[in-house]
């Protein structure tokens, strides 16, 4: 289900084209098999932001089939070097080798990992961080997330609507009630920082966006 109307995401799904064959292979094969991977409008966006922020570090948590990490390298055009994580061993293998197809082995990392575990392990700072992992832990991820990323980085969250859900109870069946409360619980974590600016697009499933201020309030 599309959270705004359907010609609207038509026409902007209409404007991403995969920038290479393997990226649209693997997009296939992904959607083929009912393998999450980053809808085109949100594709579309990702690849804007990596080209804008030429990022050297990036922090991907949900790799899935290595699609997005894929676009965010290429999209990016500074050899970045990309640690993304994923808990699901067959899903990290597929990625594994859709890495290695692309040449890629040595600049993209993949942590077979809970990302709880996997996040509290990582040091340093990444410019650039694209959340994408089960939307109800999204608010427990967020102070590793916060930690890691550097004063002026960009973090990227996918799928913060979740179908609408997030923004109507009435579209909230009993089963994803506790995702729902979480993903808002995340969304007014970041609203009520004060060291935090962010913004809400209705993009794809939505993505937020959300940097350090610069200007300390
Ligand atoms: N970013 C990918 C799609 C990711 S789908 C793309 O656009 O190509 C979400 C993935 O996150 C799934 O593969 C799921 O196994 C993984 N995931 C969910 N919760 C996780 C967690 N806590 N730790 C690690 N991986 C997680
Ligand atoms: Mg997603």
């Amino acid at each position: 289900m599309n959270i705004t109307y359907d010609y609207i995401d038509e026409y902007i799904s209409s404007l991403y084209s995969g920038e290479n064959t393997l990226i649209n292979e693997i997009t296939e094969f992904a959607r083929e098999r009912h393998i999450p991977v980053v809808c085109d409008a949100a594709a579309l966006l990702l690849r804007f932001l990596c080209a804008r922020e030429r990022p050297r570090r990036i922090l991907e948590v949900g790799t899935a089939v290595g699609c997005s990490a894929l676009i965010m390298y290429y999209a990016s055009g500074s050899d970045p070097k990309i640690v993304t994580i994923e808990r699901n061993e067959d899903m990290a293998d597929i990625a594994k080798r859709n890495i290695a197809r692309a040449g890629l082995s040595a600049r993209i990392e993949i942590i077979i990992a809970d990302a709880h575990e996997a996040l509290s392990a990582q040091t340093g700072e990444f410019d650039f961080i694209f959340m994408d992992a089960a939307k109800g832990q999204y608010l427990s991820f967020l102070p590793d997330v916060l930690r890691l990323l550097s004063p002026d980085g960009l973090l990227v969250c996918d799928n913060v609507l979740i179908r609408g859900m997030v923004a109507n109870d009435e579209l909230v069946p009993h089963r994803h009630k506790t995702m729902t409360v979480n993903m808002r619980a995340f969304i007014d974590a970041i609203k009520s920082d004060p060291a935090l600016d962010f913004t809400l697009l209705s993009v794809g499933d939505g993505v937020l966006l959300c940097q350090k201020k610069k200007v300390k309030p």
